[in-house]
């Protein structure tokens, strides 16, 4: 099927983040391709989108399964022909605890979804926007990749990582038409942060995320949808290698 419409792939497309940006690129004119290892919530997005008239698909996938990645980007190439813009989304969080608590079964959990799935996504679309000569890559990272936060020592590692895989990816292709760049969201109101709140009030510590929101309050997801909009848009076309904090303040 070919379609004139811009192709946006996003990953974590049934949740939080994701499930927002994925509505919001819908109503910017993208065609959507949807990816999530929840198909329910994932297919409830697309009910959503196509409810107000938008276009996509959904593909079930574990991001951090290297088959799974090479089929939603094949799918997502058989039915448009074209990756014009990458949310590469989707991600975990920790079982928070002193680094010296982190098991090493989660410490790989954590790596493999949020380091090797951001790897993998960036690997294969990489070669279909190589091929095309152009096209955007924007990867969720977090404040915890620019600097430390407590208790969450292999998730911030992860996020560093995906801080380190932009920049890299951001040198080494800007001269083939392809932009690289990251966001890094601070406190945000989603089924994630949620869960972390109850395994701090669980160990007694309440994180400064969590306790001193400078603005008052955590982010809403369409308070950061807002911004990859803007990411995704043609105004942003001086921008790769940014990594670009949406965090109401928190790292001043
Ligand atoms: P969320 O839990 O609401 O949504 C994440 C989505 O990713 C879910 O739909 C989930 O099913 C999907 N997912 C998880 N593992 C997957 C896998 N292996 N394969 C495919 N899909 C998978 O979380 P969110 O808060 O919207 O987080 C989205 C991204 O933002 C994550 O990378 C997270 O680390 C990052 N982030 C969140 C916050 C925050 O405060 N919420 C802050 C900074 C960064």
């Amino acid at each position: 099927m070919s379609n004139d419409k811009k192709i946006a792939v996003i990953t974590g497309a049934g949740s939080g983040i994701g499930r927002a940006s994925s509505i919001q690129l819908a109503e910017d004119g993208y065609t959507v391709v949807l990816v999530d290892y929840n198909t329910e919530s994932g297919e409830e997005t697309l009910r959503l989108i196509k409810e107000q008239g938008g276009e996509g698909i959904f593909v079930q996938a574990d991001v951090s399964k290297s088959e799974d990645v090479q089929n939603y980007v094949n799918e997502a190439v058989q039915a448009y022909g074209r990756i014009d813009f990458f949310f590469n989304n989707a991600g975990i969080v920790q079982k928070f605890s002193m680094f010296d608590d982190i098991e090493e079964a989660e410490f790989d959990r954590i790596m493999s979804v949020n380091v090797k799935g951001c790897f993998l996504g960036m690997k294969y679309v990489l070669k279909v926007m190589k091929d095309q000569g152009s096209g955007h890559i924007l990867n969720t990272a977090s404040t915890a990749g620019i600097r430390s936060e407590h208790s969450a020592g292999a998730y911030s590692a992860s996020k560093h990582a995906v801080v380190g895989l932009t920049k890299s990816a951001a040198l080494e292709y800007v001269k083939k038409g392809i932009r690289v760049n990251a966001i890094c969201p601070g406190g945000v109101n989603t089924a994630l942060t949620q869960s972390v709140a109850a395994s701090f009030q669980q160990g007694g510590y309440v994180p400064e995320e969590l306790s001193n929101m400078r603005m008052g309050r955590p982010a809403e997801s369409n308070e950061i949808s807002g911004v990859v909009s803007f990411m995704a848009s043609p105004a942003s076309s001086y921008m790769t290698g940014s990594i670009v904090t949406v965090d109401g303040g928190l790292t001043l």
